[in-house]
């Protein structure tokens, strides 16, 4: 078995990471480890990079994904594992969403002219700077137009949450993120449960069981900023429930606070076994549902 240590959870610029697939591969390599997952925000653009270079240089990578699911009051992330990044649902799922996402921008613009304000895209646009479009960007274009008297105000009075000119992030339920990671034949995990903004173990277990109802097949136990108690809470509710613990460093190609690929803040250190049990539970899990949906043999 390989002695390694491994990574899966990783962000490259195919989402908000600074590293591209190819980069974050390398500098895995070059750092020691055994095995890495690329796990992008909403997003497996970058996993057809990644594992041709890695195939290149002889280094294992898993296409992954992470999921942003409708939670409140935290949020809810999903990972999936060894996706079939070809599947047809897994590929339409995600072309909704960019394109739900690229409508929000002009539907805030809509609600503000709508409550008597004039301002144009190209103007919020032009603001950005090229880059990527936020409420940020829509902030500074009333501010400059003397709309409001500052940053924190064009917030509260129009864009935050709650506010007339605020649009929803379009996001998945929990179920239907399961339901096409689970079509892709991947593998999925709860991802960082410490953001959920749970009320205590029972709150959380309840969720939980819930969530592998719907297709959940593990929990991100081993994570930069879980506490030990969450660790050994998470660990337990894992094998309470028949679940997969899986880690990962959430590493964005920027070192935060010191923290690296592979070893988080020095503590993290997972090891191979990890992969291997994903890929039991894949196998066992893939091949019976490929019989459960066998019509021919009915
Ligand atoms: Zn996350
Ligand atoms: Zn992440």
């Amino acid at each position: 078995m390989p002695m390694g240590y491994v990574d899966l959870h990783l962000h490259t610029t195919a989402s908000d990471g600074v590293l591209s697939p190819s980069e974050i591969v390398r500098y895995a390599k070059a750092k020691g480890l055994q095995a890495i997952a690329i796990t992008d925000h909403d997003t497996i653009e970058g996993c057809e990079e990644g594992l041709s270079e890695g195939e290149k240089i002889g280094f294992e990578v898993i296409p992954g994904i992470e999921i942003s699911a409708e939670h409140s009051p935290g949020s809810m992330h999903i990972l999936g594992f060894f996706l079939d990044i070809h599947h047809p649902l897994l590929n339409e799922r995600l072309a909704y969403l960019q394109k739900a996402r690229a409508e929000r921008n002009p539907k805030i613009i809509a609600k503000l002219n709508q409550l008597g304000i004039e301002m144009t895209y190209e103007e919020v646009l032009k603001a950005s700077g090229g880059g990527q479009v936020g409420r940020p960007h829509f902030a500074n274009v009333l501010l400059e137009k003397k709309y409001v008297r500052s940053f924190q105000e064009a917030f509260d009075r129009f864009l935050k949450k709650g506010a007339p000119a605020y649009v929803d992030k379009l996001r998945f339920t929990s179920k239907e993120a399961l339901h096409f990671i689970n079509e892709a034949k991947g593998v999925a995990a709860l991802a960082h449960p410490n953001t959920l903004g749970m009320n205590g173990y029972s709150e959380l277990e309840k969720l939980i069981l819930k969530l592998v109802e719907e297709g959940l097949k593990g929990i991100e136990v081993y994570y930069p900023e879980h506490s030990a108690a969450e660790v050994a809470q998470y660990k337990t509710l894992a094998e309470r429930y028949g679940l997969l613990s899986t880690g990962g460093t959430d590493y964005h190609g920027i070192e935060k606070n010191g923290l690296d690929i592979g070893v988080g803040r020095g503590e993290m250190k997972l090891p191979y076994s990890i992969i291997e049990n994903l890929k039991a539970v894949r196998n066992r899990f893939s091949s019976a549902y490929a019989e459960d949906n066998d019509f021919s043999r009915r």
